[in-house]
């Protein structure tokens, strides 16, 4: 075991391979592997793996940061959350090289993009609390005014995709509502979240008040989750994994917020820019397909499918596999090998349960994590290759009648977390993006996000909502504090 200094070099970067705890380094003495997909010969780090006394020492340690933090006045915390988002920046080569080598997301847009993005997340957030002008109004001859009263220490858990600037926008939140929080992020790419707690230490956040928790779910995260003194849980991952957290929040009734899987429909009506629909689901295939919000069902207007798939089908070639790190690259390997099995199983249920695979369906080079873009027409709508989410580069094709049918096809799965259509039509764009039951629906776009927008999903995608003022709500306990008119001068 190494002591809790001990720091490894990463291309470059120094990474801390343990926890960070109450402001300090922490070390555990068993660790776990993290490898880098696009070489999977090539371990990245071992990295300390918590266990339940772990969780008990973390959480100890966030309440005591909890009451250093909360007692902070706001701007004294949003000047912290401000210099921790110049210190991401100033930092964003660093962590994109180390996330893309421990993911293999795509340097160039983890720099340019997702990076930054998570600066934004704290400084927006900021913005938010320091703006916040509390609710105050008479009524029944009283006066009444909404607070909002920090929760306590808050346990965010994050999945292996996307994972620095997924934690970022579910932190700042947390943080900005006064919270103190514990980060655990996934075991299969922890290593960007031991980059931002030695940002967080430089930023100057409270000791206690910023920590993160490496090791597995089932051991040191359902630890975490079920410590009655954690007063908020925010889960992003799997619906699996959400209904064990929600039990252990129902035992301490915790609240507890779950954005979950997806499996969006990527809807073309004849009316549409056939291009930038064409291209927009070639698209989809970025990142391996690794992307929650992702339209994996392309539902296409009978009329056009021939016009369609010639488009799509060329945009679909220029997609280049290579490694993440090659600007030139647009289709990434898959996070781990258990992962890509998982997705060649889905496929290969799927012909033998009489889908036609139009194309793709194997890997690229035998061995390798890199997975051809793949487009398969189901038998009929339940074939399970439509109904559960792959999480791969792995579309389904369907077509449609008219604007009915489309939403009927639409709203067929379990899941609502998002949706693109694509038409010129002004009423049908508001008539469909209003039925399709998802929490996020775009129109002619994709991905776009509004900070202070809700985000989250329908049906098993997920429970409650984030950003903007939905995720400070959800943070705090609200009270209502109610005066008697001229009672008090
Ligand atoms: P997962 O549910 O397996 O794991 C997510 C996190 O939960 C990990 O950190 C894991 O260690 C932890 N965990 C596992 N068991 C636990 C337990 N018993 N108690 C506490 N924590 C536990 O999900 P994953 O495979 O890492 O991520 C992929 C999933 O995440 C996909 O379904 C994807 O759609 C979803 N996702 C959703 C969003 C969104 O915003 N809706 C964003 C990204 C990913």
């Amino acid at each position: 075991m190494h002591d809790a200094d001990y720091r490894i070099d990463i291309d470059g970067v120094s990474v801390s391979p343990h926890h960070f705890i109450g402001g300090e380094r922490v070390a555990s003495p068993n660790t776990f592997e993290t490898r880098c997909p696009m070489d999977w010969e090539r371990k990245l780090a071992d990295i300390a793996r918590g266990d339940a006394a772990l969780a008990e020492r973390a959480v100890t340690a966030a309440v005591e940061g909890f009451a250093l933090w909360s007692a902070m006045s706001v701007a004294e915390r949003c000047a912290i959350m401000y210099r921790l988002a110049d210190l991401i920046d100033a930092h964003a080569a660093d962590i994109a090289t180390v996330e893309c080598l421990d993911m293999a997301m795509l340097k160039e847009s983890l720099e340019a993009r997702l990076v930054p993005r998570g600066a934004l997340n704290f400084r927006n957030y900021a913005d938010i609390v320091s703006e916040h002008v509390e609710r105050d109004w008479a009524s029944k001859g009283t006066h009444n005014r909404v607070i909002r009263d920090p929760a306590g220490p808050a346990v965010i858990i994050t999945p292996w995709n996307a994972p620095f600037m997924l934690s970022t926008w579910k932190l700042a939140p947390a943080l900005a509502a006064g919270n103190s929080i514990i980060l655990k992020p996934a075991e299969w790419s922890p290593l960007s979240a031991s980059l931002l707690a030695d940002l967080a230490g430089e930023a100057g956040f409270p000791p206690g008040a910023f920590n993160v928790v490496q090791g597995h779910g089932s051991e040191v995260g359902a630890a975490l989750v079920a410590d009655p003194r954690v007063r908020r849980i925010s889960f992003t991952g799997s619906p699996e994994t959400a209904r064990l957290i929600g039990v252990a929040a129902a035992r301490n009734l915790v609240p507890f917020t779950a954005e979950l899987g997806g499996k969006g429909p990527l809807i073309v009506f004849a009316d549409a820019d056939l291009d930038a629909a064409a291209k927009k689901a070639a698209a989809q295939f970025e990142d391996s397909g690794q992307v929650c919000l992702a339209g994996t069902r392309l539902l296409i207007e009978e009329s056009i499918r021939d016009e369609f798939m010639t488009r799509f089908r060329d945009h679909t070639d220029r997609h280049v596999a290579g490694d993440s790190r090659d600007p030139a690259t647009t289709l990434s390997a898959a996070i781990h090998p258990l992962h890509l099995e998982r997705v060649e199983g889905f496929v290969e249920r799927a012909r033998n349960n009489g889908d036609r695979i139009v194309f793709g369906g194997e890997r690229i080079e035998h061995g390798k994590l890199w997975y051809a873009p793949t487009l398969i027409e189901p038998k009929s709508n339940d074939s399970e290759i439509v109904q559960k989410e792959v999480f791969g580069p792995v579309l389904t094709l369907q077509t449609f009648a008219g604007e009915d049918q489309a939403i009927e096809l639409a709203n067929s799965t379990e899941y609502g977390l998002s949706g693109i259509i694509y038409t010129s039509s002004a009423g049908r764009a508001e008539r469909v993006g209003r039925a399709v039951r998802a929490g996020t629906v775009w129109v002619n776009t994709f991905l776009v996000r509004d900070l202070t927008a809700p985000f989250g999903g329908y049906g098993i995608s997920g429970i409650g909502r984030e950003g903007g003022d939905y995720a400070l709500d959800f943070h705090a306990d609200l009270k209502t504090l109610q005066i008697l008119e001229n009672s008090v001068s």
